[in-house]
């Protein structure tokens, strides 16, 4: 994602009600921080955040946090949203390689990856999110029967997290190479910022839905 340097980010989401801003101290008490017993649901990598928003708007049932690792990213989130803020939607600033610092064992009920950064490079494997170190995270804090879903156009990422499965102990519930085109799939499908730009250029979006 191209970055801009927004002057004061950090100052603005310092201040914004909506961010969580020592989200360690809140480990095994999210329950209580949103005030009721409802699964939570997490995005990776949330960028601008419609996706989760609308999500979010949806399903008020459900308690959702998205994870964005850049302020000037969040800020634009936030700066949509503090007009018409959700009870069920927070967020956190952080690197998600600190993700079992935050959330307790089992205390996630989903996890959300959707157009991860491809770290193309093989020494940076390691940063994928799909990676089988990050799977071995995601397992920590994921609830027994939880699961995990992951979009991207990239093709050799969406194989590369396919190969990853076995190494982490995952296995398939769905997949597919071409989301927008699978009727099952697609049911309910909600568009992110980086899907509308891909498959308006008609790249295929490839999807999985895996589980322990
Ligand atoms: N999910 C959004 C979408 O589909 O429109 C944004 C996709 S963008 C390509 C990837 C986002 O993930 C960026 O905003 C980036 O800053 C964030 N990101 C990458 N690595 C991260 C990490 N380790 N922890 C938290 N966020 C990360």
């Amino acid at each position: 994602m191209r970055l801009r340097n927004i002057t004061g980010s950090k100052d603005m989401i310092a201040e914004s009600p909506l961010v969580i801003h020592e989200p360690e101290m809140t480990k095994g008490k999210w329950k209580n921080v949103f005030g009721n017993n409802h699964d939570l649901h997490i995005e990776i990598g949330m960028g601008k955040g419609k996706f989760l928003y609308t999500l979010a708007g949806k399903n008020p049932e459900i308690n959702y946090i998205g994870i964005e690792k850049y302020s000037s990213v969040l800020l634009r989130a936030l700066q949509k949203m503090e007009a018409d803020p959700l009870p069920n939607l927070l967020f956190i600033r952080m690197d998600a390689e600190e993700i079992t610092e935050v959330f307790d064992r089992g205390e996630v009920s989903r996890i959300y990856l959707n157009f991860s950064d491809p770290w193309p490079k093989d020494r940076h494997a390691k940063r994928r999110l799909p990676s089988r170190e990050y799977l071995a995270r995601y397992d920590q804090i994921l609830k027994k029967d939880g699961i995990l879903e992951f979009k991207t156009d990239n093709k050799e990422l969406f194989e590369f997290a396919l190969e990853e499965l076995p190494f982490a102990g995952w296995e398939i519930v769905k997949k597919t190479f071409d989301l927008h085109h699978d009727m099952e799939m697609m049911e309910g499908n909600i568009m992110t910022e980086y899907e509308e730009k891909f498959s308006s250029k008609g790249n295929p979006i490839c999807k999985y839905i895996i589980k322990r």
